[in-house]
C-alpha cells in the first residue's frame, strides 16, 4: 500500500532533525510553557519532538487541539473550526503550537490567534513541514522541521483519507 509513496525524509533524517528543533526549542522555551499540538497530523512530529525535549531535561505542560478546515478533500477550503478544544488554561502562558505543515497558513493564524485570544504571554509555532509560496495568510513558523515541495504529501502522521499516517518516513504520494 506504500509502494505508491515515493521517500523524502527517511525516519533517520526526521530523527537527526528533531533532535536538532528540540536543542533549538530548549534553548529558547520557558518552564511556563504549554504545548498545544495540533491533531491529528502532528501526533507523530509532536510525540517525537517532545521525547527530545524530554531527554534535555525541557518538561513542558502538553495538550491536544483538533481543528479542521470546513469541507473535504486535500484542497482546504476558507475557514477554521475546533473540533474539539485544550481544557489548560492558556492564560499568561507561553504557548508553542506544534502542527504537521503549514501551507496556506489558515490553520495557523486561526490556532495562533485563539492562543492569543485568550491571553498568551507568547505564541510560538513549531512545524514538520513547511510548502514555501503556498501562504495565503501571511504567516512563518519559528521552528521549521523541512521544507517540501509543492506536491501532496503522506507519512509520519499526514494523512490522505487517514490512510499513510503510519508510515515512519514522509513521501510524496502518487497517482495510483
Ligand atoms: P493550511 O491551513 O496551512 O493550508 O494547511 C494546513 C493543513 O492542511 C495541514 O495541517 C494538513 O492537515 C493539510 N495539508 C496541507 N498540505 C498537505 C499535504 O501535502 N499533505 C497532507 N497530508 N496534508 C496537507
Ligand atoms: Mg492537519
Amino acid at each position: 500500500m506504500a509502494n505508491n509513496v515515493s521517500v523524502l525524509f527517511t525516519a533517520e533524517e526526521i530523527a537527526r532533525r528533531n533532535r536538532e528543533l528540540a536543542s533549538e526549542l530548549a534553548s529558547s522555551m520557558t518552564e511556563n510553557l504549554l504545548i498545544v499540538a495540533l491533531l491529528r497530523g502532528s501526533f507523530m512530529f509532536a510525540a517525537d519532538l517532545i521525547r527530545e525535549l524530554s531527554l534535555l531535561d525541557f518538561h513542558p505542560e502538553i495538550d491536544f487541539m483538533t481543528v479542521s478546515s470546513y469541507g473535504n478533500g486535500s484542497k482546504s477550503s476558507g475557514s477554521v473550526k475546533i473540533d474539539k478544544d485544550i481544557k489548560a488554561e492558556v492564560k499568561g502562558r507561553d504557548i508553542l503550537i506544534i502542527d504537521d505543515i503549514l501551507e496556506s497558513g489558515r490553520t495557523l493564524s486561526f490556532s495562533r490567534k485563539l492562543m492569543e485570544e485568550r491571553g498568551a504571554s507568547s505564541v510560538k509555532i513549531a512545524v514538520l513541514l513547511e510548502k514555501p509560496g503556498k501562504r495565503v495568510i501571511e504567516i512563518n513558523a519559528d521552528f521549521t522541521g523541512f521544507k517540501v515541495p509543492d506536491q501532496f504529501v503522506v507519512g509520519y502522521g499526514l494523512d490522505h483519507a487517514n490512510r499513510y499516517r503510519e508510515l515512519p518516513f514522509i513521501g510524496i504520494l502518487g497517482s495510483e
